[in-house]
This record gives structure tokens, C-alpha cells and sequence, in this order.
């Protein structure tokens, strides 16, 4: 194996000043539950603002690189050769190593940019950065320097007890460490939109749990398991993700018995809303994420989303609401989702879908069609809520 550590170098930190380890420990956790998923065992540490993933046994490169680039909080990924000696002429002959190692063809241009952390070491980084480039051109003359738009940008940081020699950054997905800023409650469908805001809304570092209403026999089971499956796939990055299983059916039943045909989308999302409400409540999420945009359908108008948002008491996070379809397409072929979210399972909403839904709905009509509802509504959501199955999708 070519390089024995990589350098973690973290994205923005939101909680600065005397939180600082909170984010810093938060990342650490997640950096070692991903490398669980990868094999060989590695060694996580945090030392001055910086963390190290050192290897502690054979790994496959490629396997660790993409663990690491799902941890939201990773700005760059260096890997790098890490030294302890750190006296300057056996220094020189490492950071030659190193590029005969990572770099077999030397017709490259370089610069060396040293930085000095202890500053008790005894070479200014002006005077290292001129006689490591000298050492490295004595090596290898084909090598030359570049000090504007070099190939290699070889970086030489001397820290306390050991010396960093890294040249690659891979970047990493940014974002901060999951679970440092409290957890939301996504509405997970089976479709493309509504994963991807799931993903973004982790990516800000918020824990995710998910619902999903399922309609069952109009919805099949196989168009759960797929629900089941793209929350596995977010959880790649999100951490495992507790999926909420609304039975929906009997409150569906009774919206399409009782309310004008062309509301049923408009009030069956306010209560799916209600619905997501009250299970946040209970497992302390303080907000609820959708995957609506502006206009994709008629319950996306801005009218139609009033009406929705009319029921809510949570803040509602709608993180591609501004998204073209094709956006959010492409985000979800970075992340993995895409070709999940395009099985061509019923989803509960288009079986009870109307010709002609109202794309302007008004909310007192919309107010006015619930209230027939008043006198088994109550029961059928309690029934929803309470008999719902969690399934812990890692
Ligand atoms: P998606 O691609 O996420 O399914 P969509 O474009 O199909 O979205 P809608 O079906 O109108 O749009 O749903 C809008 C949002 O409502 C979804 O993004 C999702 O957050 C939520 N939602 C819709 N149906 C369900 C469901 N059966 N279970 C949970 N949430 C749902
Ligand atoms: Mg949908």
C-alpha cells in the first residue's frame, strides 16, 4: 500500500470557539463509522485542528477514499506520507521517496510549499521550500519548478512530532459532521426528489429519521421495500435512519369518500404534514424536510404549497424548492438514488390522484371539505400514528 495515513482536512465550522471539539469529535465518530465498512482497521485521531486516518493494516485505497468522501464535514482528503524524522537532511530524502513513489514519471512540474506548525524547528519555511526544491531537482532533472500552475504542489508541514508530505487533494463532500445541528423528520417517497433533500438537509449536519405512507393493498409491498432501499442509500452519508411506516390507507379511504375529488392531493398532504408533525413530536425532531419544488405539480404551485404549509407548526425544510427537475436529477445521480428512484412502483399518491386537481386551491374551501371529516379523522390519525412500524435502515 502506497500511502500508510491520509490528512482530514474539515470543512466550515459552524461551531467555532469552545464547540469546536463537539464538531471535531462529531467527525471523528463518523470518520470511523465509515471506515467500518471497508476492510482493515484504521487508526482516527484529532492533534491541532487537524485529523488523521492512519492505516494499521493492509487496506484497499479506493474502498477508503469513498467511504471518506460520504462523510459530510470533510472538506479535503490528503493522502500522505507522514515521517518522524523530522532532522532536515534525512527530511530532503524523504520527500524524494515520496515522489518517486507516488509520481513513477518525472516529467512534472513542482513547487514546494513548507509550513512550519512547531516553530521551533530550526529551517524557516522560506529556506525549506528553496532547498527541499533544490533536492528534488538534484534528484530528478527532468523534474522542473513551477511556482505558478505546477503539476505536483508537494505540501511539507512540520508538526511537533512528526512531518506531513502530501501533494493529492481529493475534496471531499463539505458540509458538517451529522448530528451537530439537532435532527429532522424527511418525508421519504419512493421518488427522486425527496431522498436528495433528505441528503442535502444531513449535509448541513442534521440527523435525519423518515416517514413513509404507505397504502397498502394500493401501494404494494414492493413499492415499500424500495422506500426501505433509498433510505439505505441515504443513509451512506446520513447515518442509519430511523424509517417511519404510516399505514395510510383508511385516511385516504375516507378523503376520497368524503372530500371534492380535485382536493384529495391538497388534503391528503396536509395530512401527511399532521401526521409527520405529531411522530417529530415524539422522537424529538424539531423540523420536517419534503422534496417539493416550485411548480413540479399541481400540489407544488405556490398556491397549493400555502395550503399544505397552512397545517404546520414545524419549520418545513424544502431544500430543492427552487431546484429545475433536471438539478435534482443530477444530484441524485451523484449521490446513488437515481436508479432506485426510478423503479416504476405505484406510489400512494397517484392512485388517489384526480383528473383535474386544483392547482389554486383555496384554503377556506380546502378548511371547509375537512371539517366533514371531523367525526372519524381524529381516531383514523391516532390509529395511523400508534400502530406505525420502525425500520432501522443502515
Ligand atoms: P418525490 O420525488 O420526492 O416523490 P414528487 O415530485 O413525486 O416528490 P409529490 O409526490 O407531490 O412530489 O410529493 C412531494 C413531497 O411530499 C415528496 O418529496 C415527499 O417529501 C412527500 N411525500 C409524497 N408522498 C409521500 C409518501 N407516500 N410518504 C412520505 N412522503 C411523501
Ligand atoms: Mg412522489
Amino acid at each position: 500500500m502506497l500511502y500508510q495515513s491520509f490528512l482530514i482536512k474539515y470543512a466550515e465550522i459552524g461551531t467555532k470557539g469552545k464547540n469546536r471539539f463537539l464538531f471535531e469529535d462529531a467527525l471523528v465518530s463518523h470518520i470511523c463509522h465509515a471506515l467500518k465498512r471497508v476492510d482493515g482497521k484504521f487508526d482516527v485521531t484529532k492533534d491541532a485542528g487537524r485529523i488523521y486516518v492512519a492505516a494499521l493494516t493492509e487496506y484497499d485505497y479506493e474502498d477508503v477514499v469513498e467511504a471518506l468522501k460520504r462523510v459530510f464535514g470533510i472538506a479535503w482528503i490528503c493522502p500522505m506520507f507522514q515521517t518522524e524524522e523530522r532532522e532536515f537532511e534525512a527530511l530532503k530524502k524523504q520527500v524524494i521517496h515520496y515522489l518517486d513513489q507516488v509520481y513513477p514519471d518525472k516529467h512534472l512540474t513542482f513547487k514546494v510549499v513548507s509550513r512550519r506548525a512547531d516553530k521551533r524547528y530550526p529551517v524557516p519555511s522560506e529556506q525549506m521550500n528553496r532547498d527541499l526544491g533544490e533536492a528534488v531537482l538534484d534528484a530528478y532533472p527532468e523534474m522542473s519548478v513551477n511556482v505558478h500552475e505546477p503539476d505536483v504542489l508537494l505540501r511539507v508541514e512540520v508538526r511537533n512530532t512528526v512531518v506531513n508530505i502530501y501533494s493529492e487533494m481529493i475534496p471531499g463532500p463539505g458540509g458538517m459532521p451529522v448530528g451537530t445541528n439537532g435532527k429532522a423528520l424527511l418525508l421519504l417517497s419512493g421518488g427522486i426528489d425527496s431522498p436528495v433533500a433528505g441528503y442535502m438537509v444531513a449535509k448541513r449536519g442534521v440527523k435525519i429519521d423518515a416517514v413513509y405512507f404507505h397504502a397498502p393493498p394500493y401501494t404494494s409491498e414492493r413499492a415499500k421495500q424500495k422506500v426501505v432501499d433509498l433510505a439505505k442509500l441515504v443513509s451512506r452519508y446520513s447515518g442509519p435512519i430511523d424509517l417511519h411506516v404510516v399505514n395510510f390507507t383508511e385516511i385516504q379511504m375516507a378523503i376520497y369518500e368524503t372530500c371534492p375529488h380535485e382536493e384529495l392531493t391538497i388534503i391528503m398532504r396536509r395530512y401527511m404534514m399532521r401526521i409527520a408533525e405529531r411522530i417529530a413530536g415524539e422522537t424529538g425532531s424539531l423540523a420536517l424536510v419534503t422534496g417539493e419544488s416550485i411548480g413540479q405539480v399541481a400540489s407544488q404551485t405556490v398556491q397549493s404549497l400555502a395550503a399544505t404549509n397552512d397545517v404546520c407548526t414545524l419549520p418545513v425544510f424544502r431544500p430543492v424548492i427552487a431546484f429545475d427537475k433536471q438539478e435534482i436529477v443530477d444530484i441524485s445521480e451523484r449521490i446513488g438514488t437515481y436508479e432506485t428512484s426510478i423503479l416504476p412502483y405505484e406510489d400512494c399518491c397517484t392512485i388517489f390522484v384526480a383528473k383535474h386537481p386544483v392547482t389554486k386551491p383555496v384554503l377556506k374551501a380546502i378548511r371547509k371539505s375537512e371539517a366533514k371529516l371531523s367525526g372519524t379523522i381524529g381516531e383514523l390519525v391516532e390509529k395511523a400514528v400508534s400502530t406505525r412500524d420502525v425500520i432501522r435502515c443502515v
